[in-house]
């Protein structure tokens, strides 16, 4: 059994939140530099959004060329996470495969992310119909002309990875402290001087929030506005008949906004994605409701005919924090030495390494060639309430 270390007096850096992106910052501003760092979480390791994420890893986002760079770093990231961060992790890769019809917007969205993935010679395959249903034998989409395939798209674990990286960031020096909550901040002439605890205050210089669909509460208390919402998102994992080969099963988009993926050889996990229904994270019904349930089988059985029989195995309710136009919230905002990193909807597990990189980037000035700082600035909906503008649909 593990044993907490006590809060530190002082520290350089406090990380807020032990989600799978507080969790990366800690470990990559342990390991590439000298700084001491402090990661508090209020509950356990993945007790937030984390814990519930499908954790799927795919590189085609249509034309959004910046996401496809960031989730092709952190995937190679993953790819060597045991060997580099030295804990293993669940891992499974699978094809992401987008069906479309021609002359849609579907199309296009399948047509431009095959484009930038083969400029980026990332696996990825455009079949006919014909091609299709002889790859995946199982699936139905009797309108779709065509579907692209990101061939080596794939699928982990959120608790795994966040536990993997909380592990390793301990093993290497730095504090890793659970079950206290961050309160607020002490501030003089503007700068962060101190966190506060339901505890004790911890002196530090620098304090980055990645507290998931909380950072806008937290950052609240100090005039920071954050324009975050919290969606609940449903889950249910099939337990289909013994004949029916999941694995064969690629993980794809549903009509009405779901999606499907295999589940580790046991199961198939279907679940809504940008519901739009706001809750409060603290408060939100964990299980789904009966409807969306029943809509959630039928419409992978009208895809997916063996699952029909499929019986369910477990349900439950997840939290997308997401902004106006889906696009993340990383940036140095409020006094000086606060940084949030928040805002990461349905995209939060497969960029998470990158975002660890880059805000270790942004802490110690370093240019960063992985994420562009200004389309995640907060500064984007200082003129507009819509930021970036459009919203990453898939
Ligand atoms: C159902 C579901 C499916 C998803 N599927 C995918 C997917 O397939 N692929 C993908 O890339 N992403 C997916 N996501 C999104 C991804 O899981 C999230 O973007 C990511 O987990 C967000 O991590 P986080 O660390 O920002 O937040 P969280 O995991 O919510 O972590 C925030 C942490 O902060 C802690 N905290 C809050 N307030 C305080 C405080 N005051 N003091 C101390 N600690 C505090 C919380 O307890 C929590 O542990 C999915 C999400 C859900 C809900």
């Amino acid at each position: 059994m593990s044993i907490q270390p006590d809060i530190p007096t002082e520290t350089d850096v406090v990380v807020v939140g032990g989600g799978v992106i507080g969790t990366s910052i800690g470990y990559f501003l342990t390991t590439e530099t000298d700084l001491d760092v402090t990661l508090l979480e209020r509950d356990a390791i993945a007790a937030g959004s984390t814990g519930d994420s499908s954790a799927i890893i795919r590189h085609h986002y249509g034309d959004r060329e910046r996401y496809t760079r960031m989730a092709r770093w952190s995937h190679e990231f993953y790819r060597r996470f045991e060997t580099e961060v030295g804990e293993p992790i669940a891992y499974e890769e699978t094809p992401r495969v987008v069906f479309a019809e021609e002359g849609t917007e579907d199309a296009e969205y399948a047509d431009s992310g095959h484009d930038i993935l083969s400029e980026h010679e990332i696996p990825v395959q455009k079949l006919d119909s014909g091609e299709a249903h002889e790859r995946f034998p199982m699936l139905r989409y009797e309108d779709a002309d065509f579907a692209v395939s990101d061939e080596t798209a794939a699928y982990s674990d959120g608790t795994d990875v966040a536990a993997g990286f909380a592990r390793a960031m301990a093993d290497r020096g730095a504090t890793v402290i659970t079950g206290t909550t961050v309160e607020g901040f002490a501030i003089e002439d503007d700068r962060i001087i101190g966190v506060d605890t339901d505890d004790t205050t911890v002196d530090c210089d620098r304090a980055i929030v990645a507290a998931g669909p909380w950072t806008p509460r937290l950052m609240d208390e100090i005039g920071v506005d954050l324009p975050l919402v919290s969606e609940r998102e449903q889950v249910i994992i099939l337990d289909p008949p013994r004949t029916v080969e999941t694995e064969q099963l690629p993980t794809t988009g549903l009509p009405g906004g779901y999606y499907m993926r295999p589940e580790f050889g046991e199961g198939v996990l279907v679940a809504t994605h940008h519901s739009g229904e706001e809750v409060n994270p603290d408060t939100y019904d964990n299980q789904p409701d009966e409807e969306t349930l029943l809509h959630l089988h039928e419409t992978v059985a009208s895809h997916v005919p063996e699952l029909e029989n499929a019986g369910i195995r477990g349900s439950y309710c997840g939290v997308y924090a997401s902004t106006p136009d889906h696009d993340f919230i990383i940036d140095e905002c409020g006094p000086d030495g606060c940084y949030v990193a928040c805002g990461f909807s349905g995209h939060g597990f497969k960029n998470a390494p990158a975002v660890g990189q880059f805000v270790t980037d942004l802490v110690t000035d370093a240019d960063s060639m992985l994420v562009d700082p200004e389309h995640f600035s907060l500064s984007r909906f200082a003129d507009t309430e819509d930021g970036n503008g459009d919203q990453i649909k898939y």
